[in-house]
């Protein structure tokens, strides 16, 4: 039976937090690959201009080379608008039967803001297991799971921590360091790096979405 992670994200860019956070759960979890999906354009990211889709998906496809249970899936940049996690996880589950088992990994952040995501029920019953990994500045509390089950009832049962080492690295903190000339050295992988640099890319942040329209 295959078991796949799944690991959503605009990758803009991809950094070594989101590469070593996929590797901890799929070792830990045994499952057999991990599919990283980038996002077309993120709905809850509406508003902010992000690279443009061909740049995110190059460097994803950079950094993934080392690893052979690392594979990407196109299918949210293919689709013209919002791609919403209910319905790409409907398009995999036709592509690769009902029976294949799911496991979707969302960091602290994201996982506060899940229930409030488009269909959430909708999402969980599609998936085996809510992989949710720790993020250094966001706390977990005692009181913590029984506020999130009372926003989303049903939640807790899809839901499974995997401890995975705590790295502050986020792609806002990386898009600002380019902008100002900072180090992003050792954040992200060499091939990543040398992309950024040789496509110019986060140099100006408002600028360069004028540049990318
Ligand atoms: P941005 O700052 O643009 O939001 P990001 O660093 O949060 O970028 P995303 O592409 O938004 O990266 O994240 C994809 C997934 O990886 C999300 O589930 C997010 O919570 C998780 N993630 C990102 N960075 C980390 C990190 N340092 N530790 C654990 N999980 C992370
Ligand atoms: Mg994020």
């Amino acid at each position: 039976m295959r078991s796949i992670g799944l690991m959503g994200g605009t990758f803009d860019p991809i950094h070594h937090a989101h590469l070593i956070v996929a590797e901890e759960v799929r070792s830990v979890l045994g499952l057999t690959e991990m599919v990283f999906i980038p996002a077309g354009e993120p709905p809850h990211k509406a508003g902010r201009h992000t690279a443009p889709a061909r740049h995110r998906l190059a460097m994803v496809e950079l950094a993934l080379l080392s690893n052979p249970h690392f594979t990407i899936s196109r299918i949210e940049l293919d689709r013209p608008g919002p791609s919403y996690l209910v319905d790409t996880l409907r398009l995999l589950h036709e592509q690769w039967g009902p029976e294949i088992e799911l496991s979707f990994v969302i960091g602290w952040d994201s996982l506060e803001d899940f229930p409030g995501w488009y269909q959430p029920e909708g999402i969980l019953r599609q998936l085996t297991r809510l992989i949710a990994v720790r993020r250094p500045g966001y706390v977990d509390d005692a009181e913590y799971n029984q506020r999130m089950e009372a926003r989303l009832p049903g939640l807790l049962q899809k839901l499974c921590i995997v401890p995975v080492p705590q790295l502050d690295i986020s792609s806002t903190d990386l898009r600002q360091r380019v902008a100002e000339k900072r180090p992003i050295t050792y954040q992200v992988p060499e091939a990543v790096e040398h992309y950024i640099q040789t496509n110019q890319l986060y140099q100006h942040p408002t600028a360069e979405i004028e540049r990318y329209r």
